[in-house]
Formats: C-alpha cells, structure tokens, sequence
C-alpha cells in the first residue's frame, strides 16, 4: 500500500486539498483509493502561524518512489507551494508516508515518512485509510493516545 499525507495551512484549505486529489487521480500511473477524513491541528513544530487541515490517501502507483516524488512535488508546485521556511505555512504538502512495503533512505527520500509517530494529524488519517495495523511494534492507535495534541475531525473532503 502506498499511502499519501496531504495538508494546507492556507485558505483556502479544502480546496488545495481537493484540487490535490483531482490532480494524483488525473495522473495515468496513480489510482487514488481510499481517502480519509479532514482532520483540524494547530501548526506543529513551532513554525507555521495557521492551523492546518490534513488527510491522508491511499493510491496505487506503478512506477518507483522517486518518481512518485517528482508527481507530488509538481503537484505543490502547480498549487503554489512556496519552499520558504522549513515547517512554514504552505498551501499544500504532500508527504510519501508509506510505499508498499519499501524501506528508502537517500538524500531525496526517506520512507516511512520519519515523523509518523509523533504527529496525531497524520495517525488518525492513516488508521482511515489503512485500518489499525501494527507499526514499529504498535498499532497505530496506540502510537495515537500517546499524543495529547488537540485534534478536531471535521468530516469528508468534498
Ligand atoms: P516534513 O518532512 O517534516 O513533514 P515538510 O513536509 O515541511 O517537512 P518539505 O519542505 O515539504 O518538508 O520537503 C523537504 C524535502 O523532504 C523534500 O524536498 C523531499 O526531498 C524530502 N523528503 C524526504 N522524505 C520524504 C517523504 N517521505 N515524502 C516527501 N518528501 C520527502
Ligand atoms: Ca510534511
Ligand atoms: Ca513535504
């Protein structure tokens, strides 16, 4: 399973969100699967200003992960994502959370995502779209109730 964590900090939010999907879903190589609900989180990490809205979709892709990099980042790019500060407020973000089952550590790419675990705004999508599985020897859900960070569902991407 290839899963995507998708999120935006600036208005308007849902529809970056949206336009991000239709864009992954008008690519011949991907098709998009399941998508999760809209979650509502502060900035984390102390750098951006805004709250976020976060999702996460599964896709299936048939070419390699650094191709599937190349799609995203044009992707940001074409929904004017500007690379300002690291962690900064931005339009859209796609991450490569999972790929299949690969392990990937170069100088573009990490995957799993490294943050997985401490971010709630991309467990609680995930558990949507991939169910409870078990991660670095807990369930996802586990990982989850660990983070006491306030987080607000606010229903379906529409
Ligand atoms: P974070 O990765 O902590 O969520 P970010 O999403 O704000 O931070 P970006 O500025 O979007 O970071 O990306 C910086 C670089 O991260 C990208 O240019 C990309 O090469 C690299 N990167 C490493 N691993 C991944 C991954 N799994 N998914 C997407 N980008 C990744
Ligand atoms: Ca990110
Ligand atoms: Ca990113």
């Amino acid at each position: 399973m290839i899963v995507l964590g998708i999120g935006s900090s600036i208005e308007p939010r849902e529809e970056y969100l949206r336009r991000a999907i239709d864009l992954l879903s008008k690519n011949k190589e991907i098709t998009v699967k399941k998508i999760s609900k809209v979650y509502k989180t502060l900035a984390w990490g102390g750098v951006a200003q805004n709250y976020f809205l976060n999702i996460c979709v599964s896709i299936t892709f048939s070419g390699e992960a650094d191709t599937l990099l190349d799609i995203i980042q044009d992707i940001e790019n074409h929904l004017g994502r500007v690379r300002d500060k690291h962690w900064g407020d931005r339009t859209i973000d796609i991450d490569i959370l999972f790929f299949n089952n690969s392990t990937i550590n170069n100088d573009r790419l990490i995957v799993p995502h490294p943050y997985i675990l401490q971010r709630n705004f991309v467990l609680a999508p995930l558990i949507d779209v991939c169910g409870d599985i078990s991660f670095e020897g807990r369930k996802l859900s586990d990982w989850l109730s660990d983070i006491s960070d306030s987080i607000e569902i606010c229903g379906n991407v529409l």
